[in-house]
């Protein structure tokens, strides 16, 4: 598509007034913003910086949601397009920034003062460092780093190859490289070898011409993380305690902020809190009717969004600014509720689907879906630590952690993943679920087609498992996974 020919989304000025009304995001690093303040980033200096968050382009994922008067969306992509101006301003002031991975819970990095980033954030961060980029100009650099990090570290590595990249570049400032090692993504050898192997390869060269190659000063550490029905074993969670409480003393060297165990109890209180208020979101979202909100919104991930359960999930690197978006969306829907609305983008009678697999909707494209005729109804990722709230009780708040951590639905023995997967699919009322996985994601290309047929045989709702491209907002190789989504939507509407 020639540049002259791409056309900018631009918020109708007709929403302001409304707008003006929500609630400030009250952050914990960074200042509170008003209303006011988020209105004037979002329709005069984002569309500026960044011009691929605004574009209308048809070939590429969905960008923007439909649903413009989803006021709660546009704080939603406030969160996304503030990242680089707040995660820049809290490592100025010494918040140490830590790459993690793994998808467990973040309670010991915000309480010993840092920011926990899993690779889409790393990824999404990265994208912005370089402001004024059309769509394709950051599809090519994202495909640039996917390619090389493949070369680098491993061709049957996943798509975060592109995030390692990142940051063995150091074109992000991260100070700790510290992920679990959790049995579900298979892609974690290849980060923590290509870290132990810096040295042996750091003559290694760097075709963007992007600076010293390799960040040999970034110390790495590891979560180990015992595997297969460890919960209600006293080592597991003795040596999972240990683990976290090394996390705790190596984030505390780098920062310098000491954090007693009454630090980390008050951080499981907060994130508890945020689980149960995205908890109350997803039942009001189920119970009701009609879809209030559409795919994206709810579920969503794109380069320049963020949905719900993503931010209940990952905070957008501030638990306290996403506490505050939430709040908002709960009162938003309840009244969509109560009042009947559908989300803008949806079809009257969608197929419900419910989808299972890791980054699953940042590589199906929600919008796409809804166009399809369907909705996406849930997903297991992000939506089994949510589902787990960490108990309060007792003196030894790392113990309720590693017994939390070692409970996630997601991570327990297949059958037992596949029973839970099961009553989601029924509470969400889905009519058929996706399970997808990656390319490099070899875990959970091998277990999805078990779990598929468990939940076909149990629930008599059509199954399809389905890989595909590595995603990224070039939309590369989407095709074919897209033509597979739509000819099941289709399928199950008859
Ligand atoms: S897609 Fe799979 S392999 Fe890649 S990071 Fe996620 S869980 Fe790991």
């Amino acid at each position: 598509m020639p540049q002259s020919a791409i056309k900018s989304f631009q918020y109708p000025e007709s929403l302001k007034e409304k707008f003006l009304k929500t609630s400030d995001i009250k952050f914990r690093y960074s200042k509170t913003v008003t209303p006011e303040e988020i209105w004037h980033f979002m329709t005069v200096d984002a569309p500026r910086r960044y011009p691929y968050a605004y574009e209308v382009n048809p070939y590429f994922m969905d960008q923007i949601s439909a649903d413009v008067n989803f006021l709660t969306g546009i704080k939603c992509r406030y969160l996304r397009l503030s990242q680089k101006d707040r995660f820049l301003g809290a490592h100025n002031n010494g918040v140490p920034i830590i790459f993690t991975q793994g998808g467990q819970t973040f309670e010991p990095y915000y309480a010993a003062g840092g920011i926990p980033m899993r690779p889409g954030l790393i990824s999404r961060f990265a994208d912005d460092l370089v402001e004024g980029q059309t769509l394709n100009q950051l599809g090519n650099n994202k495909k640039e780093k996917l390619e090389f990090g493949h070369k680098l570290i491993h061709t049957e590595s996943c798509g975060i190859v592109g995030s390692h990249v990142t940051v063995q570049r150091g074109l992000v400032p991260v100070d700790l490289i510290a992920p679990y090692l959790c049995l579900r993504c298979s892609d974690k050898q290849y980060l923590v070898e290509s870290y132990r192997n810096i040295k042996n390869v750091e003559s290694y060269d760097d075709p963007a011409s992007r600076g010293p190659y390799f960040k040999k000063d970034i110390p790495l550490m590891l979560i180990d993380y015992p595997i297969d029905n460890q919960n209600e074993k006293e080592w597991a969670t003795d040596y999972l305690e240990t683990m976290l409480r090394n996390l705790t003393a190596k984030i505390t060297e780098l920062g310098g902020k000491e954090v007693t165990d009454k630090d980390l109890a008050e951080e499981i209180r907060f994130e508890n809190k945020i689980r149960k208020l995205t908890q109350d979101i997803v039942h009001l979202w189920w119970s009701a009717p009609v879809p209030p909100t559409n795919s994206s919104d709810f579920a969503g991930t794109s380069s320049t969004s963020a949905g719900l359960f993503r931010i209940g999930n990952e905070f957008s690197g501030d638990p306290n600014g996403a506490y505050s978006v939430l709040k908002d969306a709960y009162t938003e829907l309840q009244e969509r509720v109560r009042t009947g609305v559908k989300g803008t983008g949806v079809s009257d009678d969608p197929v419900r689907i419910y989808i299972l697999g890791p980054a699953a909707t940042e590589t199906l494209d929600p919008g796409y879906i809804d166009k399809q005729g369907g909705v996406v109804v849930g997903k297991d990722d992000q939506w089994s630590e949510i589902c787990t709230l960490v108990d309060e009780g007792g003196n030894n708040p790392y113990q309720n952690l590693a017994k939390a951590i070692l409970s996630f639905p997601i991570e327990l023995p297949t059958e037992q993943r596949a029973e839970w997967a099961i009553q989601q699919v029924k509470q969400s009322r889905a009519d058929g679920v996706i399970f997808t996985h990656t390319w490099g994601c070899n875990f959970q290309s091998s277990v999805a087609r078990m779990i598929c047929d468990i939940i076909r045989d149990e629930v008599g709702v059509p199954v399809m498992d389905t890989g595909n491209n590595s995603g990224n907002s070039s939309g590369l190789g989407e095709e074919q996974s897209k033509t597979r989504v739509a000819a099941f939507i289709e399928m199950i509407s008859g």
